[in-house]
């Protein structure tokens, strides 16, 4: 019998419209290597097109300019990160390459969110004080807030599959996020996530939108 959660998952699976836009997320590409290892590239890039499978037939064709917002210091910086568009020689789709610690659609990265979440859930700290703490608007913090609240099943269905939680159990998000907290270093848990949904965690843009009007996939060698 399928759970809720497996269905929920499943509604990642929607065949997405041709024609729209492509994202290749990089797993071994984050903010801080993100230029060495794709913007200067200059090699042949050993992705697979999503759109028509061909291999090594991505080349550089364009880039653009994405704000965000990433944890330095214990600081939240706003910053600028460039992005390499692909072009496939094969069917002429082009694909941006993200590097995996950016939210598709969302200006803070993954360390901005988990830590304010972190701090909220689990060491309790109000939003007034996360909000003079991070220089934060209520709303930005309340906005982190709904995007777990958003993921809540899914994220228990990938710690059940992943055996962290029993089948029958009920538990809390202040337990779920220990386990993320205690768990998993670095970016390893959105990996996880998105092995396992094909969607990246957190990401709320066209979250119950089908068919879905982009496709996202994984650097696949
Ligand atoms: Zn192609």
């Amino acid at each position: 019998m399928e759970t809720s959660a497996k269905v929920s998952a499943s509604k990642y699976n929607n065949k997405f419209k041709l024609n729209d836009n492509f994202m290749i997320i990089d797993f071994e590409a984050n903010f801080n290597n993100y230029e060495e290892k794709i913007l200067n590239n200059y090699k042949i890039f050993n992705y697979t097109c999503p759109v028509c499978g061909a291999k090594h037939s991505l080349s550089r064709h364009a880039k653009y300019k994405r704000y965000t917002c990433i944890l330095y210091k214990n600081t939240i910086c706003f910053d600028t990160i460039e992005i390499l568009r692909l072009k496939c020689s094969s069917c002429g789709k082009t694909h941006a390459i993200l590097p995996s610690n950016i939210i598709p659609y969302c200006v803070y990265s993954y360390s901005c969110i988990f830590t304010v979440l972190f701090e909220h859930f689990l060491d309790k700290k109000s939003v007034l004080k996360l909000s003079d703490k991070f220089n934060l608007s209520f709303q930005t913090i309340y906005s982190f807030i709904s995007k777990l609240n958003a993921f809540v099943k899914d994220f228990m269905y990938v710690l059940r599959v992943l055996l962290f939680i029993k089948n029958n159990e009920s538990t809390s998000i202040i337990y779920i996020l220990k386990i993320v907290k205690d768990t998993f270093k670095n970016n390893q848990f959105i990996i996880v996530f998105f092995n396992i949904t094909k969607w990246m965690f957190l990401m709320k843009k066209f979250l119950n939108t089908i068919p879905k009007p982009i496709w996202i996939g994984v650097c696949n060698t």
